[in-house]
């Protein structure tokens, strides 16, 4: 039986350290969300980062802009938080509307208050090899590994998907912490074989339990992203959690694993902006 990689003990001890701290600053720091109404997701998404910034002692102010709201307003906003001395960390909820252009909208983010990670200047810098305002949630899959003391160096690691939110950047951080890696997605030949060979398995795909039990090599370290809900209506992860758990090593679960510890690496890096 796997060992459990409780991302809400670690989050709730991370917390506790990132109020200590917020609280010895002399200016409070501030997060300003951006949001385009339409997306009932989004709604949940965005309270907990409000919640997350009350747990440890944060600013936080929400945007919320109408669904037809137009490029130009949207830009205009971000241009005007990015000087705002007032506020130290910005994140523009994705997804944005079809009729907006996202890219266009990011361009327009200050790169030092991109808490999010989203910037081509601060995904450039982490391919790069360096660090700084990394995306929260893959951040958050290495502090779990972290606070359970799992051994990264030298290990093959696979990651299945490679958006640039989650799989590419945790692919990045696992090769900086000298794992092996490989990189899966859609159009791999033989994913079963891939990951069989694998150490440490993150799953950053988007499809209900798809990585099973007879895909992972005995005591290897599952990772799992995946927020999906099933045809029953329940909420799961991309790892068969019931099977895999019987053979790996440690598994984060879902929920409880690795969702927790994103918004706490957002406080993360608006410490990081408030400090530049
Ligand atoms: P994307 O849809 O952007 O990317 C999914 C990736 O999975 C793609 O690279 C895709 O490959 C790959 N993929 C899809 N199907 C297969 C398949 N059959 N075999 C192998 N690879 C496949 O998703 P995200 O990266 O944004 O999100 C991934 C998961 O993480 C989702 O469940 C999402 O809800 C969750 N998530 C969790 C967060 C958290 O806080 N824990 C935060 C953000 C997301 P290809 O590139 O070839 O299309």
């Amino acid at each position: 039986m796997a060992l459990i990689l409780d991302g809400k003990a670690a989050a709730s001890a991370a917390k506790v350290d990132l109020k200590t701290r917020i609280a010895a600053m002399t200016q409070v720091p501030q997060v300003a969300v951006v949001q385009v109404a339409g997306d009932p997701a989004a709604d949940r998404y965005v309270k907990a980062i409000g919640r997350t910034c009350g747990d440890v002692g944060a600013g936080y102010a929400l945007h919320h802009l109408p669904a037809d709201v137009d490029q130009t307003t949207l830009e205009a906003l971000v241009r005007q938080l990015s000087v705002d001395a007032g506020v130290q960390g910005i994140i523009i909820q994705m997804p944005l509307p079809a009729h907006l252009n996202s890219a266009a909208v990011i361009a327009c983010l200050a790169p030092h208050k991109d808490i999010d990670g989203v910037h081509p200047y601060n995904a450039g810098v982490l391919a790069n090899g360096g660090s700084g305002l990394v995306p929260a949630t893959p951040a958050g899959g290495m502090a779990i590994l972290r606070h359970y003391g799992v051994e990264v160096r030298g290990k093959r690691a696979v990651v299945i998907g490679r958006s640039a939110v989650v799989g590419r950047p945790m692919a990045w951080l696992l090769l900086q912490a000298d794992a092996t890696v490989t990189i899966a997605h859609s159009r791999t030949v033989d994913l079963a074989a891939v990951v069989r060979a694998a150490d440490i398995v993150v799953a950053a795909i988007g499809r209900p339990r798809m990585i099973t039990a007879d895909m992972i090599k005995s005591g290897a370290v599952v990772v799992d992203f995946g927020i999906n809900v099933d045809d029953t209506g329940t909420l799961c992860g991309d790892v068969d959690y019931a099977g895999v758990v019987e053979v790996a090593g440690a598994i984060t679960p879902v929920p409880g694993g690795t969702g927790p510890m994103t918004n706490v690496q957002l406080m993360e890096n608006l410490l990081l902006a408030a400090s530049r």
